[in-house]
């Protein structure tokens, strides 16, 4: 009945261009492969400026918390070709980064660790 109603106004999200990528997959939890396959993040283990990332589909690799990374980019601009089947990310969560924006001068960087964000347009 009315609990179905939700889903028809999702709530737009923005993020600054510059954001950390750390910051980023922590809060989206989402990895898009160089094959352009969107996985699902199961842990970050944060070393330094580095990175291991396990994905739900148990692939396991290090990234470099870079703005400018590939995979930053790319989850930037949604270049997204398919979205893994073993990970089973749910279709919320690809709702949810479906209105994700990303911009230059306004949004969110993810600062604040209590929630505190900015996600007023
Ligand atoms: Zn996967």
């Amino acid at each position: 009945m009315a609990l179905d109603k939700r889903k028809e106004n999702p709530t737009k999200r923005y993020y600054r261009k510059r954001i950390e990528l750390f910051r980023l997959i922590e809060k989206i939890k989402l990895w898009p492969s160089r094959k352009g396959t969107l996985h699902g993040i199961k842990t970050i283990q944060k070393l330094g400026d580095q990175a291991l990332i396990t994905t739900h589909c148990n692939k396991t690799f290090m990234v470099n918390n870079s703005r400018n990374s590939r995979a930053a980019r790319w989850l930037r601009n949604k270049w997204i070709s398919k979205v893994c089947p073993v990970c089973g990310v749910p279709d919320w969560k690809l709702e949810k980064y479906s209105v994700t924006h990303f911009k230059r001068h306004h949004g969110s960087l993810l600062l604040e660790k209590n929630g505190n964000t900015q996600e007023k347009s």
